[in-house]
């Protein structure tokens, strides 16, 4: 690890960094990656004293979450567990007690690909180093996205909270030297293109104070339907986060987002349509699961994702839409 300066912010206004500074939060992506030494921040700026760490009902009923909220808070606060369950799930079925206690809403918001090319340098990877090509698409690739990919890279995000916040559609604050600016989740992350390494809107030197929930809608069920490898402790193969709403047999609302299979959190909205105003039964779902992947372009080994994320969708929906 390369020698840099740490500096402790104590408010917002103090929380100042450039291109070549790094805000450390949890620090349960940043440390890990500054030891396999794929970030090398010349200084670090420690946020875990500027506040920003409450969550707060608004009088009209939006839920703003501050930053620095920790997963596990979050996961288990009563409003989130009541009226946005699919976010309290998503979290609980991340990473371990222990990570949860350390990792905040922005740093999960912000958290990096586990393709493990970009996690080691002396593999060619164009995200981490831009222009030196991709060793994934022609390797070990049987994790990473299905949707949204692009020749230069096919990472996913990998993170189960971005799921949820953008079946909820949150919004994300921002502050910058010229001020605040509000950006909705489903305009934050960035597909790869021909620029990998640029992720999110977040420019460098910008702080990310909080996310805001829409209102609940209170006749919505929620679901997060997590596939991996093992039960626990296990990034995603395929997500699906479902909010849904049912008025006599029909679907009168409804939002799907998927992870672990696009290379940014994936609001399907070929799902939705072909969901919304039809019977909430067995045939809509799995039509909609199909309509969701018709996009697909998987690589050499994660063709099962396709099936596997078809399923996923298909089982959240029922979940989401069965009585009782
Ligand atoms: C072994 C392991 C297993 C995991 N499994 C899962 C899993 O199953 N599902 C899942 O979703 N996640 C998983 N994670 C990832 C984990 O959720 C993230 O590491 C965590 O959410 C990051 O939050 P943090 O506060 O620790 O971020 P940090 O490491 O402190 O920061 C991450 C990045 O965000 C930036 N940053 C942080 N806060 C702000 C802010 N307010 N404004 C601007 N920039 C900011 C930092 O500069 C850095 O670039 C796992 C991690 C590990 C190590
Ligand atoms: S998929 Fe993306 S992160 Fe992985 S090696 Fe290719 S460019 Fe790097």
């Amino acid at each position: 690890m390369e020698s840099f300066t740490y500096v402790r912010a104590t408010d917002v206004a103090g929380a100042v960094s450039s291109a070549d500074a790094k805000f450390i939060a949890g620090g349960t992506t940043l440390l890990d990656l500054m030891k396999l030494d794929v970030e090398r921040p010349a200084r670090l700026v420690d946020i875990n004293r500027i506040g920003l760490d409450g969550i707060e009902r608004l009088p009209d009923g939006r839920l703003k979450i501050g930053a620095l909220v920790r997963n596990s808070d979050l996961a288990h606060h009563e409003v989130v567990k009541a009226d946005y369950a699919v976010l309290s799930e998503a979290l609980l079925q991340g990473a371990s007690a222990q990570l949860r206690n350390m990792a905040t809403t922005g740093g999960n918001l912000l958290q990096r690909t586990r393709c493990m090319y970009f996690r080691n340098t002396a593999m060619a990877c164009n995200k981490r180093e831009p222009g030196t090509g991709c060793s994934a698409i022609e390797g070990d690739n049987r994790s990473l996205a299905i949707l949204g990919t692009s020749k230069d890279c096919i990472a996913t995000n990998p993170s189960d909270m971005n799921v949820a916040l953008t079946a909820l559609e949150a919004v994300v604050t921002i502050q910058g030297k010229a001020g605040s600016r509000e950006v909705k989740i489903g305009d934050f992350f960035l597909l790869p293109g021909t620029t990998p390494h640029v992720e999110t809107v977040v420019a460098p030197g910008e702080l990310i104070t909080h996310v805001t929930l829409p209102a609940a809608r209170k006749g919505s069920k929620q679901v997060y339907l997590k596939l991996r490898d093992r039960a626990s402790y296990e990034f995603a193969l395929a997500s699906a986060a479902v909010v849904a709403e049912v008025e006599g047999e029909k679907i009168s609302y409804i939002r799907v987002a998927l992870g672990g299979v696009g290379t940014k959190p994936w609001r399907s909205h070929e799902a939705e349509a072909g969901l919304l105003h039809h019977a909430a039964d067995g045939a809509s779902f799995h039509r909609a699961a199909a309509m969701a992947v018709r996009e697909a372009r998987p690589q050499s080994e994660n063709g099962f994702k396709v099936e596997l994320t078809k399923r996923c969708i298909a089982h959240a929906l029922t979940l989401a839409t069965r009585n009782g």
